[in-house]
């Protein structure tokens, strides 16, 4: 997949980045409810603390400044907050190791990371993961759409700009779900889980020529924002539980001040406020 990358041909002069799950798509809210956070009670067997443990993967997936966390980290982050309410969680030390080593998350890492040290704790881990996979592909595609306004503003911006879907998830979710609703054919390329983390993808187009301040990258969480920062473009939020409004304002003004040179400075800061305000620590 690092091929969709290579691949890629710069069509244009303006370049936007969009996230998939919580930004694009009204999908993290029912991955994360109905998948993720049922599947961790039944894996680890936390039945008795189900109530208290549901809300506080919510928190940590959906509501704070670790919105849109490595399923993997916040997982280790969950199940060390268990333990220390006096839970045993066998092997939890290599779950917690391998997370904060720095290295890719993916099945395919935690696989080698498995062989290597026979943990049942990311035995389970993987177990977890595949199962909540599973369990998305399930969701009926009526709980899997794009929020309002999304199709047009990508329409809208695909006229002038390339547009890069950049996301954590598996590729073949995002392009399933991209295609479900007829998004695809307003992007050039979809950056997902294999091609690397956020910041390496926006890296690796930015190197096809694009002027800084022509390209944005448009997201829902921290690690959205982190990656522009980091690249040096723009950042444009869409705000949890605002959804509907911030692709409104995406096209109103967001697209127009990115054409017309007016987005840096006091509006970029703006948008910036806003959405860490809007996600409490
Ligand atoms: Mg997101």
């Amino acid at each position: 997949m690092a091929n969709q990358l290579e691949r890629f041909v710069k069509r244009k002069n303006y370049l936007i980045f969009v996230d998939s799950d919580g930004c694009a798509m009204d999908t993290m809210e029912r991955k994360h409810t109905q998948c993720f956070g049922p599947g961790l009670v039944d894996e680890w067997g936390l039945e008795r603390g189900r109530g208290l443990i549901l809300s506080r993967w919510n928190e940590i997936n959906l509501y704070t400044t670790t919105r849109g966390i490595n399923r993997f980290e916040g997982l280790a982050m969950i199940l060390r907050e268990i333990s220390e309410a006096g839970y045993d969680i066998p092997g939890l030390d290599d779950l917690l190791r391998w997370t904060s080593a720095g290295g890719a998350l993916n099945h395919r890492t935690l696989q080698e990371e498995i062989e290597r040290t026979n943990s049942i704790c990311l035995k389970k881990a993987l177990l977890w993961s595949r199962e909540s996979n599973r369990q998305i592909a399930l969701l009926p595609k009526e709980d899997r759409r794009p929020f309002e306004g999304v199709q047009r503003a990508l329409a809208r911006a695909h006229r002038y700009a390339d547009v890069a879907v950049i996301s954590n998830a598996p590729l073949a979710t995002v392009l399933e779900e991209w295609d479900m609703y007829g998004l695809l054919e307003h992007t050039d390329v979809v950056l997902a889980e294999d091609c690397g983390n956020k910041e390496r993808c926006i890296a690796g187009l930015l190197e096809l020529g694009y002027a800084r301040d022509h390209v944005l990258a448009c997201g829902d969480a921290c690690d959205d924002l982190h990656a522009a920062e980091k690249n040096r473009v723009f950042f444009y939020p869409i705000l949890v539980n605002h959804e509907n409004e911030s692709w409104a304002e995406f096209v109103s003004d967001g697209l127009e001040r990115l054409r017309a040179g007016t987005y840096a400075g006091a509006y970029q800061q703006e948008k910036i406020e806003s959405f860490l305000n809007n996600l409490s620590e």
